[in-house]
Order: C-alpha cells, then sequence, then structure tokens
C-alpha cells in the first residue's frame, strides 16, 4: 500500500534565513551607539516592539534595518536548512514548499525572497515559494515555522504547527499538545513521517 503524500510548509524568516542575526548585526553595524538587544534576550515574535519598549524611537531604527535594500538578500542560511531541504524535496510522497509571509513594506523584501531562494536552494525551490500574509488558508499537513502563534482567517488550519525553536520562542513553555523542532539537526524526518498515516488535521 502507497504511503500517503505529506506535504510540508516551511516558513523562510527564522527556520531557512537568519533573520534574527541579520537585523542584530545590521542594528549595530548602523546604530553602534544605540543600546541593542542581544539574541538570548529576545522575547516576543516581533524584534521592533522588543526594540520599543527598550525605548520608543528604537522601534522606527529597527525597523529601517529590515526595510533596507540588501536586507533580506543578504541573510545568512540556518545552519542545516539548505541541506536538510534539499533532502525533504528528495524523498518519497513528500511535497516541500516554501511558505514566507512578506513585510508590508515589501519593495525589497519579496524580491530578495526570490533572489535568496534562488542562491541558496536553487531554481526547483523558485517555484515552490507560495507568498502570503494569511498561511492558515494555505493546505499541508506540516507548517514549521518559528512564529509561536499563527492566525488567520481559516480557524482550524489543515496543517500541524511545528514551532521551530529560535532565539524569541525558546524559553516559551507549550502544551503537551504542541511539537517543536529544536533545529535542522533535531529529527525532521520523524516528524515528516509521523504524519504519513494520518489524515490532515488528525494530529
Ligand atoms: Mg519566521
Amino acid at each position: 500500500m502507497a504511503a500517503r503524500r505529506v506535504r510540508v510548509l516551511v516558513d523562510m524568516d527564522g527556520v531557512l534565513a537568519d533573520f534574527e542575526a541579520g537585523l542584530l548585526q545590521g542594528f549595530r553595524r548602523r546604530f553602534p551607539e544605540e543600546p541593542h538587544v542581544p539574541l538570548e534576550q529576545r522575547r516576543g515574535f516581533l524584534a521592533c516592539e522588543q526594540y520599543r519598549a527598550l525605548r520608543s524611537d528604537l522601534r522606527d531604527k529597527v525597523a529601517s534595518v529590515y526595510e533596507a535594500p540588501g536586507f533580506f538578500l543578504g541573510l545568512e542560511p540556518i545552519p542545516g536548512a539548505v541541506e536538510a531541504l534539499r533532502e525533504m524535496h528528495a524523498m518519497h510522497d513528500t511535497d516541500v514548499f516554501i511558505c514566507t509571509s512578506p513585510l508590508l513594506k515589501y519593495d525589497h523584501c519579496v524580491v530578495e525572497k526570490y533572489r535568496w531562494v534562488e542562491r541558496h536552494l536553487g531554481p526547483q525551490f523558485v517555484e515552490r515559494i507560495i507568498l502570503t500574509r494569511d498561511k492558515t488558508v494555505v493546505l499541508g499537513d506540516l507548517l514549521i515555522d518559528d512564529k509561536d502563534t499563527i492566525q488567520g482567517q481559516e480557524e482550524n488550519p489543515s496543517w500541524e504547527h511545528i514551532l521551530f525553536t529560535c532565539c524569541h520562542n525558546q524559553h516559551l513553555a507549550l502544551p503537551p499538545t504542541r511539537r517543536r523542532l529544536l533545529s535542522w539537526s533535531d529529527n525532521w524526518r520523524e516528524i515528516i513521517d509521523s504524519k504519513r498515516g494520518a489524515r490532515p488535521n488528525s494530529g
């Protein structure tokens, strides 16, 4: 009997591309006199909110770093991400898509995300990019994403959200029903295989 196909949606920032390290480096380079938040002290999904809490004018300064041309294209891959995605793509009965939400200030972000994927993963992955501000309406079995709470128009998304550990979410205690991927060295293959016999949404 054929195994059921599994569709994996993989987020980009914080999962494939190291947004947080790039942002901190860019911020310190551009605003060396200003206070910064070390990665081990990052809390909350949005860096701009934590910077705002540190000092209100820092919000716009930190945003200016990730809104600048070259920011997204220059991000380093998360360790092991490129190798894992290539392996996942080559697995039988497994469909991989990159599911990413562009900034509302999309001028540089959108094209640079495409270029980043082509540069690091190759043109076959450019065909697998899904750009959306609402991931709940995308169908899949798994969504690997570093954002702790993913909400949208669909109250019961088809996918199981696997929280990819990142500096801003590592301190969060998840309910026992929720699963994490600690890094790309963690057992992502087992998580995919756990979906082979299950119907969508059955956990
Ligand atoms: Mg992300």
